[in-house]
């Protein structure tokens, strides 16, 4: 098969939620399709913008799915967001609409998180001390309360300093075994509506920050690494931009009806239904 696009690819990048798993049930094709790349020892990435873990959490499951990666092969938003504070600003205090495992990952690199009290809805806003905090770091959050978003928008409008204003990822929704669910972007959305700022920059796909880690990581070109997605806007568009090889994957957000009237930006190399239908290109090599 002369025209099997994984010829002289070593290094294999994939999104999570959508692609390998919806939540805790590996999607099909999955699992078999990393064991059998782990046997013929081609590196594999994992490449989420979901913020809620630490890399921590994830390896383990993914470990309970059945697949052992290196904590280094795991790049997620919330880990890159805090790597790019611990580089650029370490000092900053941030405040963090965003879940445990976000807030886990900029402790873990020393950095300070300035939420106090659980932020129920029973607590008063005015608690927490506006003039510490530097800046409003985002990411999905299924424990948002009111306090929370009062306190970050006046944090977002202290006139007397200035504070930025940082996203983890853009993604307006995230997929469940039963549905759709707010996701990152909704809180960005919600935080623009109420601050009157813009979000200063997001971390995630389709930003090239995680792609390039990968490929540094890896120690390959974009040439040797081929991508898998299921979100046009930000997994597609990032590899596109970056140049690595993209696969779409409907087995997540994007059915067949989102595929009209795709750009060059977003239009991906290749489209399957799930990884299942890769195992069988893969076995021709
Ligand atoms: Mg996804």
């Amino acid at each position: 098969m002369s025209d099997n696009p994984f010829i002289g690819k070593d290094t294999f990048l994939f999104d999570g939620d959508g692609v390998l798993y919806k939540e805790e049930l590996a999607l099909p094709g999955a699992i078999e399709f990393l064991t059998l790349l782990q046997k013929k020892e081609k590196k594999i990435f994992i490449l989420t913008n979901n913020s809620t873990k630490t890399r921590k959490e994830f390896q383990a499951k993914l470990e309970n799915l059945g697949i052992k990666i290196p904590i280094e092969n795991i790049l997620t938003s919330a880990y890159l967001t805090a790597a790019y504070f611990s580089k650029h600003s370490p000092d900053l205090n941030a405040y963090i609409i965003g879940e445990e495992g976000l807030k886990e990952e900029f402790r873990s690199l020393g950095l300070k998180v300035m939420n106090s009290g659980k932020e129920s809805n029973d607590e008063a806003i005015f608690d927490l001390d506006f003039s510490n905090v530097d800046c409003v770091v985002t990411g999905m959050d299924r424990n948002l309360t009111y306090v929370k978003l009062a306190r970050a928008i006046n944090i977002l409008k202290n006139k007397d300093k200035e504070t930025k204003f940082i996203a983890t990822n853009g993604d307006m929704t995230f997929p469940t075994q039963q549905g759709l669910i707010p996701g990152g972007g909704a809180m960005i959305t919600m935080l623009e509506e109420l601050s009157g700022r813009k979000v200063e920059l997001i971390i995630g796909k389709p930003s090239p920050q995680m792609y390039i880690s990968a490929l540094e990581i890896s120690g390959s070109t974009k040439e040797e690494a081929v991508f898998f997605g299921d979100r046009i806007e930000t997994d597609i568009m990032g590899a596109n931009q970056v140049g690595i090889l993209s696969f779409l994957v409907l087995s997540g957000v994007t059915s067949t009806d989102d595929l009209v009237n795709l750009s060059d930006d977003t239009s991906p190399d290749v489209i399957v239904n799930n990884l299942q239908d890769i195992i069988e290109l893969f076995k021709d090599l």
